[in-house]
C-alpha cells in the first residue's frame, strides 16, 4: 500500500506505531472474546427527583470485566466496539441485562439505557427493545432510552420514525449530553424527546459563572415550553444541585448523590436515597 501512495509518503518503521497497533488488535481479539463469555456488568446510578425528593431513575453504566485489566470504562471500549461492528450486540445485552435488572427495584423507579447512534443503523432497535421488555415483564414505561445528538445528524427521517414507533409503545426518550454536540434547538422541536440531560460541563460551571447558570436556566426553560423536563448530570456539590434546582431542573443525577453501582450493592443503596435530604432540602 505504501507503493502506490507515492515516494513523498513512504514509511519509515515507527516501533511506538507497530506497539499501539499490536494493542488494538489485541484489544478486539479480547472483547471479541468478552462477547462470547459475557464478561460485561451494568453498573447503576440513580437519578434523583429534585422536586420530590426520591429516585426517579437509574442509568445503566455499562463496564467491560477483563480477567486482564479489571473494570474497563465504557469510553475505552464502546468506539473500538462500534469500529469493528460489535456494538449491535452489546447494545442488546445491555438492553435485556437493564430490563429484567429493573425488576428487582421499585416499580416507580424508570431505568435509563444509552443507546449509540449505530444501533438506529445496523440494528432493528425496536425489535431489541421489545424482545427485552417481553424477555423480562418490564413495563415499556419504565423504560428511558438515552440518545445523543450525532444519532440526530444521518438518516434522520429514518431515526425519527423509530423515534416515533418506540414513544407508541410507551418507551421514553431522553437527549443525553445536551450541549455538547451540534447542538441545534431545532432538534429539541423535530424530534420526540420526553427529557433533556444538561451535560455536566455545563453543571461543573454553575458554582463559579453565572453564565452557566443562565444557560441553565434557558435551556430548562425551551424544555418546558415544548413539554420536555431536564436532568442536571455531573452534581457534585450542594450549591450545584441548588443551582440547578433554582434554574428549574426537576432531576439531577451526580456523585453528590451516589456514584455509579453494581446491581447488587443498588438494592440497599436505593432504600437509603429515598428518604435522602440531599436531594430537595
Ligand atoms: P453518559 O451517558 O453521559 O453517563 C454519565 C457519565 O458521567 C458516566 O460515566 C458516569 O459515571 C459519569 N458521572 C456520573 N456522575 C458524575 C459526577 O458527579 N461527576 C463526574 N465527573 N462524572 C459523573 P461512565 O460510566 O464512564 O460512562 C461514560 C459514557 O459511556 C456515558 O456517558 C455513555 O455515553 C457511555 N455509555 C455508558 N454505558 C453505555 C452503554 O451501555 N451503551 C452505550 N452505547 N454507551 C454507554
Ligand atoms: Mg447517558
Ligand atoms: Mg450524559
Ligand atoms: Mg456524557
Amino acid at each position: 500500500r505504501a507503493k502506490t501512495e507515492g515516494r513523498a509518503t513512504y514509511r519509515v518503521f515507527d516501533p511506538e506505531m507497530a506497539k499501539s497497533a499490536n494493542l488494538r488488535r489485541q484489544m478486539e481479539v479480547d472483547l471479541r472474546e468478552a462477547i462470547v463469555a459475557d464478561r460485561f456488568e451494568l453498573h447503576y446510578q440513580p437519578i434523583m427527583n429534585i422536586r420530590q425528593g426520591g429516585v426517579a431513575a437509574c442509568e445503566a453504566l455499562l463496564r467491560w470485566n477483563d480477567p486482564k485489566r479489571g473494570l474497563i470504562p465504557p469510553m475505552e471500549f464502546i468506539p473500538l466496539a462500534e469500529e469493528i461492528g460489535v456494538i449491535g450486540e452489546i447494545g442488546e445485552m445491555v438492553l435485556r441485562k437493564a430490563c429484567v435488572e429493573a425488576m428487582a427495584w421499585s416499580s416507580d423507579i424508570k431505568v435509563s439505557v444509552n443507546v449509540s447512534p449505530l444501533q438506529f443503523n445496523s440494528r432493528d432497535l425496536m425489535a431489541d427493545v421489545a424482545g427485552a421488555l417481553a424477555a423480562s415483564g418490564l413495563s415499556p414505561h419504565r423504560l428511558d432510552l438515552e440518545i445523543t445528538e450525532s444519532v440526530l445528524l444521518a438518516h434522520t427521517e429514518d431515526v425519527l420514525e423509530t423515534l416515533h414507533r418506540l414513544r407508541a409503545t410507551g418507551v421514553r426518550i431522553s437527549m443525553d449530553d445536551f450541549g455538547t454536540g451540534y447542538s441545534s434547538l431545532n432538534y429539541l422541536r423535530r424530534f420526540p424527546f420526553d427529557k433533556i440531560k444538561i451535560d455536566k460541563s455545563f453543571v461543573r460551571d454553575v458554582d463559579s459563572s453565572e453564565d452557566a447558570t443562565v444557560i441553565v436556566r434557558a435551556v430548562t426553560n425551551i424544555a418546558g415550553s415544548l413539554g420536555m423536563i431536564t436532568t442536571a448530570e455531573g452534581i457534585e456539590t450542594l450549591e450545584q444541585r441548588e443551582r440547578v434546582r433554582a434554574g428549574g431542573c426537576a432531576e439531577a443525577q451526580g456523585y453528590l448523590f451516589c456514584r455509579p453501582l453494581p446491581a447488587a450493592m443498588l438494592r440497599p443503596m436505593l432504600d437509603e436515597l429515598a428518604l435522602d435530604t440531599r436531594a430537595v432540602a
